[in-house]
């Protein structure tokens, strides 16, 4: 590895839908590879739960913006990048809320709030190796990626998913209504005019309707060895590098 490349960092972005397992493979896999882990997804819904808290119309764009340009948000990457803060408050329980859940997307098109995440984004990564999930990591925020997965699903296998982890968590769930909002929100996500979900051209496709868990973590582990373990120099640092 050079020392151009050991300051870049590398980033594996992971894209994708609702409800494609992509949360649980994003940790799993950057555990694997020794990577840290970036749920760009809490950062929105941190984004949202500020203009929740300042009591905003969704509706209004530019108070939205404002809001969120003086908001502080940011992600541990130190614990696994589970824990989000809201203005020094950790907020990583409250984001999971249904009220922010029914907001983040009419938040998440409002530019001046992916300007400033993307920024916050790419900082938080600077010189480090991570595993970036979002929406348009491979496209918009690290369009120069090492590896770009896009996972897919059906929506049906995707509602069937989230409908049977509300039940297990002890949550009441109906599958047409889970169905429904899955259905809703990749509407909004992918036809919003700034940064839509959708896959970049260089992204390897990975449908996980039928595949198990394991079977996800496996493929994409083979691709990150493949793309950046090469035989020769290019070996990762111990901190940050895929272990053989
Ligand atoms: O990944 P998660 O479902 O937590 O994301 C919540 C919402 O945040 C998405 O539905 C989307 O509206 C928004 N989002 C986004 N861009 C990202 C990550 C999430 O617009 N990179």
């Amino acid at each position: 590895m050079t020392q151009a490349d050991s300051a870049r960092g590398r980033v594996i972005a992971i894209d994708g839908p609702a409800g494609t397992g992509k949360s649980t493979v994003s940790k799993l896999i950057a555990k694997r590879v020794g990577a840290h882990y970036l749920d760009t997804g809490a950062m929105y819904r941190a984004a949202t739960l500020a203009v929740l808290n300042a009591g905003v119309a969704l509706d209004d764009s530019a108070a939205i913006g404002t809001t969120v340009a003086d908001a502080d948000i940011r992600l541990d990457l130190g614990d696994g990048g589970c824990t989000a803060y809201l203005d020094g408050v950790d907020v990583s329980q409250e984001i999971r809320s249904d009220h922010v859940t029914s907001a983040v997307s009419a938040v998440s098109a409002v530019a001046a709030v992916r300007t400033k995440l993307v920024a916050v984004q790419r900082s938080e990564a600077e010189g480090e190796f991570v595993v970036v999930e979002g929406r348009d990591i491979g496209t918009v925020v690290f369009p120069d990626a090492d590896v770009k997965v896009f996972l897919t699903a059906t929506p049906e296998a995707r509602a069937e998913r989230r409908h049977r982890q509300n039940l297990s968590a002890g949550r009441d769930s109906d599958y047409e209504t889970v169905l429904a909002s899955v259905n809703r929100r990749d509407h909004l996500d992918s036809t919003r005019e700034v940064s839509p979900l959708r896959a970049a051209d260089d992204a390897v496709l990975v449908d996980t309707s039928d595949l198990t868990l394991a079977q996800v973590v496996d493929t994409l582990d083979h691709l990150i060895r493949e793309r950046i373990v090469s035989p020769a120099s290019d070996a990762p640092t111990s901190k940050t590098g895929v272990q053989s």
